[in-house]
């Protein structure tokens, strides 16, 4: 290195008269292009100036591979594909339920044309954008109407507002839950207009509660699952049967919002306890409210079903409006309810049910795989296949764990904190569990096809520079 390290810098217009950096113009546009170079010397100035060697990094073909990665970072989209390595199913960080490929195909396509939303194509006169949900959904469940709105929350806002608004709504203590965010039952009557009025204690809600409850002002009588968290011990809960009849008795609608979605039981997967909708209609709810987005695994949605006439008043309210879903989410909704008409393929189609039905002996070979690619990375200190537990997420089936198979590593050059670090932010961005000094792959949220992408992954994370 010469006695002036900065004489080694070359000037801004040498780098932009070379051949790599003039092409990048095409792409990112001339003015970008001028920007990146000078920020690119002056950070490097700056390193000079700090007294780091910068010995092979000054060369014009070398600055100009940093431009190109600059100008490659500056214009990537701010939300970008996430390999899912943490197990959990429905992660809500990470956009919950990815859809099936017929929906995304759906959306891809209304998103890029026309579409008869509301257009009623053998009339051509206007239609509800609600008639091709309510056709596909509505034999699915048995149930005489359906609308969907933007989610489960703006679900119950509205169905609140809209049935009980300057009326009083009866919910069990038990039932007042918050479901993440700010989403909490009391405060969302609150913002509906009606008045809660809870009734029972946090374990014990008996019918004779809500019945001594019931005056003129009552409106609804409402069950919440208690999606994330669970009562256990000296518990009793109404069961939904006793309010229908109470209901009845009393000319009350019955609302359930049931949270996830589950239009199967899954006790199948070994997952027993969510509410299955088309059980809570022919147990005689009313009204059931669930999101697109859980157990359905569909797009952010939230559907209400049930009784036609207050479906029919929902409708009416000017929230409705301010709720309804875009045609995108629309068209994967539609797409998503058609794959459950065949009972027989849709877990092999729907993501989310083929992940959470996955057993141990499915992953076992695919993680025994990757641990085989990851023993031949240089850098690798220590790699085992072992079992453990995923859970769903998403405010679903809090307690119940999934058996499932990881893989666990460590490398030589990066603590585990780093090496998560690392896969976040690389391309694609990998998200890892970790614990106790292992990074941790679940792959029953990887799909298949990513097991090759995780596995470069993984190498460009514990080989890369410091
Ligand atoms: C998740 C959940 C909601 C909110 O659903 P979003 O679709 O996320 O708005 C409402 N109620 C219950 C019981 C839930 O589990």
């Amino acid at each position: 290195m010469s006695h002036n390290p900065f004489r080694n810098l070359p000037p801004v217009t040498a780098i932009l008269a070379l051949d790599a950096v003039r092409t990048l113009g095409a792409t990112h546009g001339q003015e970008a292009v001028t920007g990146a170079v000078r920020i690119e010397l002056e950070s490097l100035r700056a390193l000079l100036k700090a007294g780091e060697s910068l010995d092979g990094v000054l060369q014009p073909e070398q600055i100009a591979i940093r431009i190109a990665e600059r100008l490659e970072t500056n214009s990537r989209n701010l939300l970008r594909p996430v390999i899912n390595a943490t197990g959990i199913v429905l992660h809500t960080n990470l956009g919950r339920s990815p859809i099936a490929e017929s929906a995304a195909k759906a959306a891809f396509d209304a998103a890029r044309g026309y579409l008869n939303l509301e257009l009623d194509l053998k009339t051509g006169k206007r239609s509800s954008r609600q008639d091709p949900i309510r056709e596909v959904l509505c034999p699915l469940l048995g149930c005489e109407s359906a609308t969907a709105v933007n989610n489960c929350a703006a679900a119950t806002v509205l169905v609140l507002r809209a049935l009980a608004a300057g009326k009083e709504v009866i919910v069990s203590r038990g039932q007042l839950v918050e479901i993440g965010g700010s989403f909490r039952i009391p405060e969302i009557m609150g913002v509906s207009g009606a008045t809660l009025r809870e009734v029972g204690s946090t374990n014990i809600t008996r019918i004779g509660d809500y019945e001594k409850a019931i005056g003129p002002n009552t409106a609804l009588l409402m069950r919440v699952h208690h999606s994330n968290y669970r009562i256990s011990g000296f518990t009793h809960s109404t069961s939904l049967e006793e309010l229908v009849a109470l209901g009845r008795k009393h000319n009350l609608p019955v609302i359930d919002d049931a949270g996830s979605g589950a239009l199967f039981d899954f006790a199948k997967f070994g997952l027993p306890g969510d509410p299955v909708i088309g059980e809570s209609l022919k147990t005689g709810a009313d009204l059931v409210l669930f999101s697109g987005d859980k157990l359905l695994g569909g797009p952010q949605a939230g559907l209400i079903v049930g009784k036609k006439e207050l479906v029919a008043k929902i409708e009416r309210d000017p929230l409705m409006r301010a709720f309804r879903l875009d045609k995108m989410s629309l068209a994967a909704l539609e797409a998503t309810l058609r794959l459950y008409q065949n009972p027989e393929s849709v877990i092999e189609q729907i993501p989310i049910l083929k992940m959470l039905s996955v057993t141990p002996e499915q992953l076992r070979p695919r993680a025994e795989a990757l641990a085989g690619k990851l023993r031949e990375l240089a850098g690798i200190e220590h790699v085992e296949v072992r079992e453990d537990s995923a859970f769903v997420g998403g405010g679903s089936l809090p307690d119940l764990p999934l058996p499932t198979v990881l893989v666990a590593f460590s490398s030589k050059t990066f603590s585990e904190e780093k090496i998560s670090e690392r896969l976040r932010s690389g391309t694609p961005a990998v998200l890892a569990r970790v614990q106790e000094g292992l990074v941790l792959l679940d792959l029953r949220t990887v799909f298949e096809t990513q097991d090759v992408v995780l596995a470069n992954a993984v190498k460009a994370a514990i080989t890369g520079n410091v």
